[in-house]
């Protein structure tokens, strides 16, 4: 039986670190840590992504052949080659100075740029104050959440969710709350309305709600209606508050690196249009393949209650955190790239491995929301192995695949046992090698 035992620095896609042990500090860590980091290194159940690829990484060790590792959403296409030209040029015919510190917002130019492709995109007065040059997504939700919540404070975010959300909520001494998600992983926004009015009750401690589209893990794009419904609660939840004497608004957090790999080509909808207290965050980690690179921008609504102090505090928080600002010539590459022939990856690739493995997963018995963007499934384990697995269903499946050199991702990671999420940012092999390990793991247990 493979080991899945649960270990130390554990984190996801690559990111800073986990979020605190439900069981508890390890007391060699406290000895040496912030109490913070010291229960973020004990791995939380969030953990399960690194755990299940440093699996992978000790089979390939051991020998024996492939291992179809489905674990991890590190983009698999390459950089499309005008960026690599956009590259070449910058640095063949460069004035000096292009290589130092800046404004902590980013390069004005680049800045305008970004804004008034954001104010076609979205139909909205954006100008280059509103938008901040972020170190990835990651990076930007780190400085708003930096900025916005105060310890105590809770941010809601609907299930399942990006692993990662936890920790970036308790190094910003943020509760994470989460509210249900629709059977086809649609925003159910009665309930996120239902949530909010009850928090307005009980004194308004949320600050935050993060919203995630497309979804990783579900592949999920929420339409225009849900999210001019989803404003039109939002506008009755703020009326009750400030009914209550809560002044401090609500702010949503539109977390978006995806927003570009739609399957059928099309643009993801965003809220920015319908809710006035909206920052779009984004980056070209996905649709540029630049995962490793760290550029990113947040957008702040020009109807955003404080709008200049949010993006003067974005920045602020951008330089205390010791990101400092984007990267200089990744943000310098930008306009060469965005919106020209050729300025992105060939998302049918990812949509061709999603189609494929989605097929054989319903024919095993899963039940599957085909995803509608980015890289990743999150399948309904089938009911055999649920009756037979109870609780553990998803790691019980995560475990056996394993045996069969194919890794997957328990959905508890993702808040929402039952499921597993596979990433098809591989190549070609390992999908075929994972559905041969699916086809000989489940129907042995079905
Ligand atoms: N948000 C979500 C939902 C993600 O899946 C990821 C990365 O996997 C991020 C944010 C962070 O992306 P970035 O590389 O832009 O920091």
């Amino acid at each position: 039986m493979a080991d899945v035992t649960p270990r130390p620095h554990a984190d996801d896609e690559g990111s800073a670190a986990a979020a605190p042990a439900p069981s508890g500090t390890d007391p060699a860590l406290a000895q040496v840590l912030s109490a913070k980091v010291a229960a973020a290194l004990g791995g939380g159940r969030e953990a399960w992504t690194r755990r299940m690829f440093e699996a992978a990484t000790a089979l390939r060790a051991a020998g024996g052949g492939p291992v179809f590792d489905l674990s991890l959403g590190n983009p698999s296409l390459e950089p499309p080659a005008l960026w690599r030209a956009a590259i070449r040029e910058l640095l063949a015919d460069e004035p000096p100075g292009q290589h130092r510190y800046m404004t902590n917002a980013g390069f004005p130019e680049v800045r305008a740029f970004v804004a008034a492709r954001e104010a076609a995109r979205f139909g909205l007065p954006i100008t280059t104050d509103d938008v901040v040059m972020t170190v990835g997504a990651a990076g930007a939700l780190a400085v708003l959440l930096r900025a916005l919540v105060d310890p105590g404070e809770a941010v809601l975010v609907p299930a399942p969710y990006f692993a990662e959300y936890d920790a970036y909520a308790a190094y910003a001494d943020a509760e994470l709350r989460t509210v249900g998600s629709r059977p086809d992983f649609g925003l159910d926004v009665a309930a996120i309305e239902a949530a909010l009015t009850a928090d307005a009750a009980a004194g308004g401690a949320v600050r935050v709600l993060l919203l995630n589209s497309p979804n990783n893990p579900t592949g999920a794009v929420y339409d225009a209606t849900e999210l001019a419904a989803l404003a039109a609660a939002l506008e009755r939840v703020s009326a009750r508050r400030r009914a209550a004497g809560q002044l401090r608004p609500l702010v949503v957090l539109e977390d978006s690196p995806y927003r570009d790999l739609l399957h059928d080509g099309s643009a993801a909808p965003s809220l920015m249009p319908h809710w006035r207290s909206t920052i779009h965050v984004t980056s070209h980690s996905k649709d540029l393949g630049l995962a490793g690179e760290r550029i990113g921008y947040l957008v702040v609504s020009p109807a955003l209650e404080g709008r200049a102090a949010v993006a003067r505090a974005a920045a602020y928080c951008n330089r205390v955190l010791g990101f400092v600002n984007a990267p200089a010539l990744m943000q310098r590459a930008l306009p060469r790239v965005l919106g020209q022939p050729g300025g992105s990856v060939d998302v049918g690739v990812y949509a061709r491995h999603c189609a494929t493995l989605a097929a054989a997963l319903v024919e095993l018995g899963f039940a599957l929301q085909p995803p509608r963007a980015g890289f990743f499934l999150f399948p309904q384990i089938p009911v055999a192995w649920r009756e037979r697995h109870g609780d553990q269903a998803d790691v019980a499946l995560a475990t056996a695949l394993l045996d069969a050199r194919c890794v997957v991702v328990p959905g508890v990671a993702f808040g929402m046992p039952g499921h597993l999420r596979i990433a098809v940012c591989v190549d070609e092999a390992t999908i075929t090698g994972a559905v041969a390990a699916l086809r000989a793991v489940v129907p042995h247990v079905a």
